[in-house]
């Protein structure tokens, strides 16, 4: 073992990718969360393993983010994308092909921090196998998304009891919002340790544009009003209630309208099917001439297209945190989002954008009006969550948080193992 050991970290992120291109099958929060987190704690002298599924035949088995973080991507079943409530019975074979890579490296990991409930349940089998402080975070927690969607997979009762069990059993929980903590706490269990410790984002990326370069490189007019949406296109995201509320006729008589729902890919699965969907609601409600669908936005075109909205709509039944917010505000752009889980704690009502109650097409409308027709309070909107994010939410904050975490976790092993003192 070299004289590194003690410092060597995995994350498990078992259906989320960190190396992937955000946008595709499934792609979101989550992978965005995993790899910025292991590239923060890499720079703070962690190094850093980021296991993942293998989902194709030609992604590479080892991908070097810096000299010390690195995603490694496992065999565990067909090496092709699966829907993530269909992972569960591959995620032994996982933890084996784990075991195998740590020994065949010659690494000890100290501390393992899971992602999703198919993680925990790698973290905890790892658990039994050998010592390891296990620190989790849910990304969802089962027991409040099945409240908000219609359809319940089968795999729903396992799912419930895995995330009961890490969170009775984990050295630590974490929680991205003090509302995510509140959910754990009364619709899971109340033995356990949670620690607060929100989400980031890139203040350098997400600042990088004003609104005139923005729109001027995405050829928008100045006088366009940009309503932007930004993520997977799943049912809980709630793309229809927008879809519904740009069709109401105080924002559809507008001028110079523009819808823009960004994300998602064509040939995904669940993806295109909820893709598809609103793509025909769309057509129904005869808002197609000023909607677009622009797909996956990576690189510049992301925030060109924050800092060029006017308002950016969150409108999730259902969201933990929800990094599209704060990439928005960060950008100078005002949210209006839905009155649910952790955008209720970055979003700040008539502060830095507005809450609404989630599935009401009517309210939502009539926020997103207020905004556009009122230039000069946008701008304060705008100003004042940019100035929340900068001080609230960074990655740098995230890394910093989650290393004196781990460093605890750490030192309270090595006290458990001396002998006390006479
Ligand atoms: N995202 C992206 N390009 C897209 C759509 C989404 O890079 O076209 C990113 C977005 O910037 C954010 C993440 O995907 O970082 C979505 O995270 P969020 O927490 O909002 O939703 P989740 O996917 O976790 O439900």
């Amino acid at each position: 073992m070299n004289n590194t050991s003690g410092k060597h970290i995995a994350l498990i992120s078992v259906h989320g990718d960190p190396a992937m291109e955000i946008g595709k099958e499934e792609a979101g929060g989550q992978n965005v969360y995993v790899r910025q987190v292991g590239e923060a704690l890499a720079e703070q002298g962690w190094y850093v393993d980021m296991f993942t599924r293998k989902t194709s035949v030609e992604h590479p088995k080892v991908v070097e983010h810096s000299s010390r973080c690195r995603t490694i991507r496992l065999t565990a079943g067909p090496e092709s994308f699966i829907p993530r409530q269909e992972i569960f019975g591959y995620c032994s074979e996982f933890l084996e092909k784990l075991l195998k890579f740590q020994e065949q490296e010659n690494i000890k990991y100290s501390l393992v921090h899971t992602n999703y409930w198919l993680s925990a349940w790698v973290g905890m089998a790892w658990k039994k196998r050998q010592s390891i402080k296990q620190v989790h975070t849910y990304h969802s927690l089962g027991s409040v998304k099945y409240k908000s969607v219609a359809t319940i997979p089968m795999i729903a009762g396992t799912r419930l009891g895995v995330e009961k069990a890490v969170l009775e059993t984990a050295e630590r929980v974490v929680a991205t919002s003090p509302q995510e903590k509140e959910n754990m706490r009364s619709l899971v269990s109340r033995k356990g340790k949670i620690e607060i410790i929100p989400c980031g984002t890139d203040m350098r990326r997400f600042s990088s544009f004003n609104r005139y370069a923005a729109r001027q490189q995405l050829g928008f007019n100045i006088e366009d009003k940009v309503i932007l949406y930004v993520g997977r296109f799943d049912q809980r995201k709630g793309i229809e209630t927008l879809v519904r509320a740009v069709s109401r006729s105080q924002l559809r008589g507008k001028t110079n309208l523009k819808l823009i729902i960004a994300g998602g890919s064509r040939c995904g699965k669940t993806d295109g099917r909820e893709r598809d969907r609103i793509e025909r609601l769309v057509v129904e409600l005869g808002i197609k001439e000023f909607t677009s669908f622009p797909g996956s936005l990576s690189g510049d075109l992301l925030p060109a297209h924050y800092a060029a909205a006017d308002v950016c709509v969150v409108p999730s039944y259902y969201e933990p945190f929800g990094l599209v917010a704060i990439e928005a505000m960060a950008s100078g752009t005002p949210v209006v989002a839905s009155k649910v889980g952790g955008l209720q704690y970055t979003v700040l009502p008539e502060e830095t954008g507005l809450l609404v109650p989630p599935k009401n097409d009517l309210t939502l409308a009539a926020a997103i009006n207020s905004i556009l027709t009122n230039p000069e309070w946008k701008h304060q909107l705008g100003f004042r969550a940019r100035a929340r994010v900068e001080n609230k939410f960074t990655w740098e904050r995230v890394a910093y948080r989650l290393n004196n975490l781990y460093t605890d976790l750490l030192r309270d092993s090595v006290k458990t193992l001396e002998p006390a003192s006479a």
